[in-house]
């Protein structure tokens, strides 16, 4: 056989998108390779969004049991990190501030049904039931955990939806300022409740 041609009826064993071994001719087979391959690959980046959706979820509910566990103990720490973030105490507040966790923590053992979308954001919801949050580009390239994580994006998104919180600012500066010079608006403020789940300092 010259060099160069290949028999164009050779066997060729792959592997098809349903996971069984075939014997496909070597044209046929490379183009069925092809989408074998893309088929797979897709199949991968599907299954490690689901893995990585997951361990956000779990995330998230450790970062909810964490800060509803600090605002029981209410240690020095505690109180210092509450008044960070929702500024100065009071008992409505704070009583406030409890119970948002705990709506957030009942919604996270909740089905909360996730979307993908292409607009250049961490994620958004429609307040109110159904749980339903779209996640976007800067989700998917945030941490799982920590700072501006995509567990802290999951709180954010929750807070809205369970007690309708707004955005008056985004970042932690903002949030630590509106916590000094507005506590009322701190305890209605999405990104304060993820920074305090968070363990931001
Ligand atoms: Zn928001």
């Amino acid at each position: 056989m010259p060099y160069g041609i290949v028999a164009a009826n050779d066997p060729v064993n792959m592997i098809d998108p349903t996971g069984m071994f075939g014997d496909l001719g070597s044209t046929m087979g490379s183009m069925a390779l092809i989408s074998a391959v893309a088929v797979i690959a897709l199949g991968v980046y599907v299954l490690l969004k689901d893995i990585n959706l997951k361990l956000a979820v779990a995330e998230a509910h450790n970062m909810v049991s964490s800060a509803i566990t600090q605002l029981q103990a209410w240690g020095v720490m505690d109180q210092l990190r509450y008044k960070t973030w929702f500024g100065k105490y009071t008992v409505k507040r704070k009583t406030y501030v409890d119970d948002v966790y705990v709506k957030i923590s009942t919604a996270l053992s909740q089905h909360i049904i996730f979307h993908q979308t292409n607009s250049n954001v961490y994620a958004y919801c429609y307040p109110g039931p159904p749980l339903e949050i779209w996640l976007g580009p800067l989700y998917n390239s945030a941490p799982i955990a920590g700072a501006n994580s995509k567990a802290g994006t999951i709180v954010h998104e929750l807070s809205h939806e369970v007690s309708n919180t707004s955005d008056f600012v985004y970042g932690s500066a903002g949030a630590k300022r509106l916590a000094t010079t507005s506590p009322e608006s701190a305890i209605n403020n999405a990104d304060n409740y993820e920074y305090f789940a968070e363990g931001v300092q």
